[in-house]
């Protein structure tokens, strides 16, 4: 009695699992639709091991043995894409007349009111990076202008404010001031929670290659300065400034690439005052394009300079931004008082493999706004010209025309 029970359960039992399928196939048929069962037999019986593993998730899954084989079609996956809008604003080079107008009665500085009347638009990237010329060391450290620069600190908390995630911080202003202010205005950007590159506190601090990740893109950034008005940088101390050295930046660029999808490159270089790129200029857009790099920002001549797409030896197309000129400065003279900022869409496409294209070139061109050395204020360069035009000074389109030299289908921001 005992046995024959132990029997019967352990019929049951290899009929639910399915066992007994396997080893009797005329019964599954039975059981099962005959389509089914046909798909059943193909996969069994002809479907080698290496000819299964090219089959999609969904039904490589399926364990080929099991009665449960899947009725739904095969899911074919569609390539993900993910686009992130990369902002770039120019020189942000405080002169004491900035700061002066900042003051406040307690003694302390508010540079939020320039810029506000840009703020909307600087907040439309999903990531924006300045050049912050001047290092913000703060008052304690005394504040000086040109032509030796220690701003305050506030300067930081504005910009934050108004939408900026990132600093480069490589600049012929750098050592200025010496290591102190250095090290007190790249602990400030740590307080803020903003990332620098270009000058760092260590060593340590340079080898780590600073990375935001946005909808699933990593970007990376690098900035280096061409010199550093001739102050020489601390004994054994060159992390406090990066120059421009094709060989450290064919390395860094090399390892960006290792952690990153995109790699961006500030560069402190060109002529002062110089509307178009010099031949150093181009040939050092060409290195970095041939080195790969996806999106160079160029700053320092204090005017505006038309971008361009420079073609890399591996046929990619970098992004040259030669100059957006000053942010806010107290330079006289319309060029130098207009500046802007720089937009790119940058998809990344995955696929079978992973691709990165760069659409949309668009430009917001701004204008530093002021009267005898007060009222500072950052404006969209439109709202500007009825002011300033009937001084004759500032026209829109010349503007427009010459930052449409390389890259003719530049769009304007706000504008069309
Ligand atoms: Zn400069």
């Amino acid at each position: 009695m005992q046995r024959k029970r132990v029997v019967v359960i352990a019929f049951l039992l290899t009929v639910t699992t399915g066992c007994f399928y396997r080893a009797n196939p005329p019964v599954h048929k039975e059981a099962e639709p005959q389509v089914k069962d046909e798909l059943l037999d193909v996969k069994q019986n002809t479907k080698p091991e290496a000819t299964r593993e090219i089959k999609p998730v969904a039904e490589r899954d399926q364990p080929p043995t099991s009665v449960t084989v899947p009725t739904i079609p095969p899911i074919v996956s569609e390539p993900k894409v993910s686009k992130v809008t990369l902002g770039a604003i120019g020189d942000v080079l405080i002169h004491i007349e900035i700061y002066q107008d900042a003051k406040q009665k307690d003694g302390t500085y508010n540079f939020f009111k320039m810029f506000e009347d840009v703020q909307s638009y600087l907040r439309m990237p999903d990531i924006l990076v300045a050049n912050q010329e001047t290092m913000i060391g703060g008052k304690e450290l005394r504040l000086s202008g040109y032509p030796s620069f220690n701003s305050p600190q506030e300067v930081g908390d504005a910009l934050k404010a108004a939408g900026v995630d990132l600093v480069t911080v490589a600049n012929n202003h750098t050592l200025d001031r010496g290591e102190k202010v250095i090290q007190s205005a790249l602990s400030y950007w740590d307080r803020l929670g903003i990332p620098y590159t270009g000058s760092f506190k260590s060593k340590e601090d340079q080898k780590y290659i600073r990375t935001m990740v946005k909808n699933n893109i990593t970007f990376s950034f690098l900035s280096y300065a061409y010199g550093t008005n001739g102050i020489p940088h601390p004994k054994g101390k060159a992390y406090l400034v990066n120059r421009i050295d094709t060989v450290q930046i064919a390395q860094e660029v090399a390892q960006a690439k290792r952690v990153s999808d995109v790699v961006v490159v500030a560069m402190h270089w060109g002529t002062e005052y110089e509307t178009l790129p010099n031949e150093s200029q181009m040939a050092l857009a060409q290195k970095l394009a041939d080195y790969g790099v996806h999106i160079v920002i160029g700053n320092h001549p204090h005017v505006l300079q038309p971008p361009a797409w420079v073609s890399g030896s591996n046929g990619h197309k970098t992004l040259v931004l030669y100059s957006l000129g000053n942010f806010i400065s107290a330079q006289g003279g319309v060029a130098k008082r207009v500046g802007g900022m720089a937009t790119i869409d940058v998809i990344k496409t995955m696929g079978k493999e992973k691709t990165i294209t760069l659409k949309q070139p668009s430009f917001l061109p701004t204008f530093t706004s002021y009267q005898n050395m007060t009222q500072f204020k950052v404006l969209p360069l439109k709202q500007a010209v009825p002011v300033q035009i009937r001084n004759g000074t500032i026209q829109f389109d010349p503007v427009k025309q010459h930052m449409r030299t390389y890259i003719h289908e530049l769009r304007f921001i706000g504008t069309e």
